[in-house]
């Protein structure tokens, strides 16, 4: 084995199968053999458009970043009996020393390189090298394509930690995409008593009641503030300027606001509103220190990331899978699986 395969983007809505050397794991690194990767929206908004805001593609760039597999070889100073050990991939590994990583916040480090950001390759390709402490170990319990989508389970683990969800929180989540859907599970796993959620999607409204959702809001028929809720948590997953702005009016005293999906770079916020009630907002960035809580929600049944998959797809289709999302409505997440 001295030459994989990869999905490479070349340039907008160019994806290529190319073969590419297996590559060496560094000092410090094992080398991944994958065996699922689930496509996220940014890997299709890479490909429709060449950029997220101010990351650019300039050069080619293998895409993916959700993405679990075998170690198979280990660099110099990783004990060798990680061979053999089934992963779940960290896909952004940080510098480690700088201030925000001894802070504890290593999502925030300038230095960080992620999978399939430019100018960093990402993980679908049938090999990939990362550091050893950033390929977790999970029980036989995960699924392949579950320990893929602990990458996005994680998102749904930092915006109810950055939203202080617990025992007795009323939370509404804006958007039932796959991120709404894990923030969903992970809000009834900390606790949460109400879990609202709010889309345009039926089919995906009643996956997020089958998931845990107390109630839900089809929002092409009832607007945020008519439905009535006072939520003291908003998780607001869909990006979209509108549900931002109506999430933020409902919320109660002293309530919290988390903006998780990535939306334009203006928005009118209900000032008033948030002044006179003590309302916080975070955005996000990623998440750190997610995955020992991810693998423990997902090897108990808490949290059920395999009903997300809608789709299986090969390395050479991974171009349908880009565009499963936008072909068909029911679709939520795709796996691709390189090893098939
Ligand atoms: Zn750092």
């Amino acid at each position: 084995m001295t030459t994989m395969q990869a999905a490479v983007l070349r340039g907008i809505q160019q994806l290529a199968i190319e073969e590419r050397p297996v590559p060496e794991p560094g000092p410090g690194e094992v080398l991944v053999k994958i065996t699922a990767v689930g496509v996220c929206g940014s890997d299709v908004h890479y490909y429709q458009h060449g950029r997220i805001g101010d990351f650019v593609v300039e050069q080619p760039m293998v895409l993916g970043h959700e993405s679990g597999g075998v170690v198979v070889g280990v660099g110099a100073g990783v004990d060798a009996s990680r061979i053999g050990q089934r992963v779940s991939v960290e896909p952004g590994v940080p510098d480690l020393t700088c201030a925000e990583c001894l802070a504890g916040r290593y999502n925030l480090c300038p230095d960080m390189r992620f999978f399939a950001t430019p100018p960093f390759d990402g993980s679908l390709a049938e090999y990939v090298t990362v550091h050893a402490a950033f390929a977790h170990p999970v029980p036989d319990t995960i699924s392949d394509d579950a320990a893929a989508l602990l990458e996005p389970l994680s998102v749904g683990v930092w915006a109810n930690r950055k939203g202080q969800v617990g025992a007795g929180s009323r939370v509404l989540i804006t958007g039932a995409g796959p991120i709404g859907l894990v923030a969903t599970q992970c809000a009834r796993a900390y606790g949460a008593t109400e879990i609202v959620v709010a889309d345009l999607n039926p089919h995906r409204l009643k996956l997020a009641q089958d998931l845990g959702a107390t109630a839900t809001i089809n929002v092409g028929d009832t607007s945020l503030r008519e439905a009535g809720y006072e939520p003291t948590v908003l998780l607001e997953c869909s990006g979209h300027p509108g549900a931002t702005g109506d999430g933020l009016r409902t919320l109660a005293r002293g309530g919290r606001a988390v903006l998780v999906g990535m939306g334009d770079d203006g928005l009118p916020l209900p000032l008033t509103h948030l002044q006179s009630r003590e309302i916080e907002v975070t955005g996000t960035f990623r998440y750190a220190n997610t995955w020992p809580t991810a693998i423990a929600l997902a090897a108990s049944g808490r949290v059920d990331v395999d009903t997300l998959v809608t789709g299986h797809f090969a390395l050479a289709d991974s171009e349908a899978a880009l565009l499963a999302g936008e072909r068909d409505p029911f679709a939520v997440k795709s796996v691709i699986n390189p090893q098939r």
